[in-house]
Parts: structure tokens; sequence; C-alpha cells
């Protein structure tokens, strides 16, 4: 099967990648590669980060590899967190602090409207593509479910009543937004073959 480097040390990307993947590729992470360091972020946008963190790999170890960047836009916060879904709470906020963030600032706000977006950025043979997913939805009142991770136990995609995080994992990639990235990405990859 045919290798590919994903340019992430998060145990729960690669965890959803290789489940999308599985029949498709074999996907490495950094620390397969030996490289167990942070890769800096700092573009103000996902795009720009996505990008960053592909070149990263390909300039140090010269290997096909593709890397994500995602980021949660809140309509009645002007978009935020977005870029700074990881940072959100603070530079060593927990996933539960950036939650806890959320839920404070729409405390009494009506408009819960909010949508996930992801840019992969794969570098081939030293040419950089761009696939784009994106999923609408709202953020709700209090956490709910012990799955996933991240944003995950606020937001509800629109047409479920339940959160990413009460949801099976093949049906959260089948409509997240990673998983609809992945999803060009691996039509791409496919038709290089
Ligand atoms: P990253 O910069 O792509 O790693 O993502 C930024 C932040 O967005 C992460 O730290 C998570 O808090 C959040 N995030 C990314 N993907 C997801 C997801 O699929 N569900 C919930 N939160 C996510």
């Amino acid at each position: 099967m045919k290798k590919i480097v994903f340019a992430t040390n998060n145990k729960h990307k690669l965890f959803e990648i290789r489940s999308i993947l599985r029949n498709d590729f074999e996907v490495l992470s950094l620390s397969d590669i030996g490289y167990d360091k942070d890769i800096p972020e700092t573009g103000n946008t996902l795009a720009k980060n996505a990008s960053q963190k592909s070149h990263t790999i390909y300039n140090k170890f010269n290997i096909d590899c593709f890397s994500d960047d995602t980021g949660l836009d809140i309509d009645a916060l002007d978009g935020e967190p977005g870029v700074y879904s990881a940072r959100y709470a603070g530079e060593n906020a927990s996933y539960n602090d950036n939650v806890n963030k959320v839920l404070l600032k729409l405390n009494g706000i009506k408009n819960r409207k909010a949508a996930f977006r992801t840019v992969v950025s794969l570098i081939l043979d030293g040419k950089e593509y761009q696939f784009e997913g994106s999923v609408s939805g709202k953020i709700t009142l209090k956490k709910r479910g012990g799955g996933g991770f991240g944003y995950d136990p606020i937001f509800q995609p629109n047409g479920f009543d339940s959160t990413f995080a009460e949801m099976p994992l093949d049906i959260k990639n089948k409509i997240s937004h990673r998983g609809k990235a992945m999803e060009k990405l691996v039509l791409f990859l496919n038709g290089q073959r």
C-alpha cells in the first residue's frame, strides 16, 4: 500500500484520517518519521497555516506529505475563534478551556450558528495542492458526548440531533469539515496513480 505522511502528531486527527484513508493509504505520523517537535503556525489564515505545516515537513524530509488546519467560525462572535481555535483561551489552553470560553461568550445569545472549516495542503512531487471542506451547524447550550475532541461536545451539525462528540466516528467522518476535505484529497490522489 502506498505511504503518505500526515504532518501532525495530533492523535485524534491521526485516528480520524487513518480510518478515512484505510483502504487507500498507509498514513505515517510525524513521530513515525522521527519528528517530535511542534510545527509553527504563524499565519493569519487556515490556508497559510496548512501550507506552512506541509512545507516545514517537505523542506526537512523531501517527502510527499499533507497537513490540515481547522477553525471554528462562530457567527455571533464575528468568526471567532477561527484561525485561533487551538489557542482561543490562551497559549496553553486545553480543549475544555476553549470550549468553556465559547460557552461563556455565547451565554444568553440566541444566534448559535457556527461552521467548521478545514484546509488541507498536500505536497506531491514538490508541488502544492489545497482542498477545503466545511460543515455548518450550531453551538449547543452545554457540552454533550464523550467522543471526538476539541469543540466536538458543543458542535451540532445541521440535520442532526447529536453533537459530533455523541456520534460514531464513521458518521462524523462522512459529514465533517475534515472528512470532506479528505474526500477531495483521496479523489485527487487516486487520480494521480
Ligand atoms: P488545528 O490548528 O487544525 O490543529 O485545529 C485547531 C483547533 O480546532 C484544535 O485545537 C481543536 O480545538 C479544533 N478542532 C480541529 N478539528 C476539530 C474537530 O474535528 N472537531 C472539534 N474541534 C476541532
